[in-house]
């Protein structure tokens, strides 16, 4: 569809991306899916392209400048490799770098962004406990104020790029309980005390790694502490809405994919002596997945125009967010249908789609929390 937000630098800058992923990701990521983890040479090629200094400053590695629709372009351009996988370990540090240039010492901003946005080093956001994920306020993970230290004890789990990353901003309660004793942190990879356990055996995602995180009496200096104590709870609120957006670009990447693989198959699959594509049951399929792509892109313009103009539109965020995941699970289940036995198959980008449209639509805000949140925004 033609997108009226064009510039000659988004095309130009999508046009490098979509290069970059058929050259250094489609012909691999089924093999490191199987293997479950990416070369991490991929991280650091990736982060010369540029794609992890959006809203960063320049002397932190950073370009400087921001683009809600370029953001969003990097994220649907790796969604259409089909692997979430390669877009999840890479990206797990995307949801860190924003709380760690907006609250971060100034120490720990030039040692590590540089690292980070370069992708050298990865860093994750450790929110989601065993007893909580939907429930941000109700997390446990403790941080007791010790002199000059915070001492944290608690365990997080579910934590993309636990077992990988260097780096982890934790939310943890300083405070009493609810949304209002909520503090973020800043905690190294090896500082002692934290132990780190895969996740295994997922549904999806094979070729990220998940982990559970347990902090035990672990020390950190008090200049770790991101913003101000007991005020954590709205960065975490802030930074989902960026998550939300780009994990919504992904999804629009995976539904191109899914009509992609469902165009090829139908014009070369010949049934009862004529190809699919001629079948109106099989066309109607194509129509109903492309006007569902031309509903989230258009959807996904207008937020990103909004968040270029300075707007904070949370609601309409919320229902991109349902809303995409559900035309995803449409679009998974018709393109698998259209391929038949062969989408049954292990290695090709639908069967990986179909098993990956429920972490899209539970991760970063379910979609029952994405509807509750989006009708609150509206008043009631
Ligand atoms: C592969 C993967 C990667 C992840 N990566 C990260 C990460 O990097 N960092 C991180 O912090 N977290 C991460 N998460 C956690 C993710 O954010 C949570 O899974 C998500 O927020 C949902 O929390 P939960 O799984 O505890 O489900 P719950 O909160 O227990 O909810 C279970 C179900 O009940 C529904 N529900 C909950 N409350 C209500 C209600 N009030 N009304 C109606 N329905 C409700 C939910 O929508 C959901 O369908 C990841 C999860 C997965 C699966």
């Amino acid at each position: 569809m033609l997108n009226p937000f064009d510039t000659p630098d988004r095309v130009e800058f999508r046009k490098v991306l979509r290069n970059f992923v058929s050259k250094e990701i489609m012909p691999y990521c089924n093999q490191w899916d199987e293997e479950g983890r990416i070369p991490w040479e991929l991280h650091q090629k990736t982060g010369e392209l540029g794609v992890w200094g959006f809203g960063i400053e320049k002397k932190y590695g950073g370009l400087g400048m921001d683009d809600c629709f370029m953001r969003v372009t990097f994220n649907e351009e790796l969604g259409f490799c089909g692997t979430g996988g390669v877009s999840a370990a890479m990206n797990g540090r995307m949801i860190s770098i924003e709380p760690i240039q907006r609250l971060a010492s100034e120490e720990i901003k030039s040692r590590v962004l540089p690292e980070i946005v370069s992708g050298r080093k990865g860093s994750s956001l450790a929110i989601t406990e065993p007893s909580c994920g939907s429930d941000v306020a109700g997390l446990r993970t403790s941080a007791r104020k010790d002199g000059n230290h915070f001492i944290i004890n608690g365990s997080k789990t579910f934590i993309t790029g636990g077992m990988t990353s260097d780096y982890f901003v934790v939310g943890a309660r300083t405070g009493g309980s609810g949304l209002e004793g909520i503090s973020l942190f800043f905690i190294d990879a090896d500082t002692k005390g934290l132990q780190r356990t895969p996740l295994e055996k997922k549904m999806g995602w094979w070729c990220s790694d998940q982990a559970t995180l347990y902090f035990n009496n672990l020390r950190v200096p008090a200049e770790n502490l991101m913003g101000d104590e007991d005020n954590g709870f709205i960065s975490i609120m802030e930074n989902f809405n960026y998550e939300r957006l780009s994990l919504s670009g992904g999804v629009l990447g995976m539904m191109k994919a899914c009509l992609d693989e469902s165009v090829n198959w139908a014009k070369e699959r010949y049934t009862f002596g004529q190809p699919l594509i001629s079948r109106q049951v099989i066309r109607h399929k194509i129509a109903d997945m492309s006007a569902r792509i031309d509903a989230v892109e258009a959807y996904l313009n207008q937020v990103c125009w909004l968040f270029n103009n300075g707007k904070k539109p949370i609601a309409e965020i919320s229902k991109l967010k349902f809303f995409a995941t559900k035309a995803l699970e449409f679009c998974a289940s018709e393109a698998l249908q259209i391929l038949g036995g062969a989408g049954y198959l292990r290695g090709n980008r639908v069967e990986r789609i179909y098993r990956e449209v429920k972490v899209m639509a539970i991760g970063g805000g379910s979609e029952e929390i994405m509807r509750d949140l989006a009708v609150r925004q509206m008043g009631l």
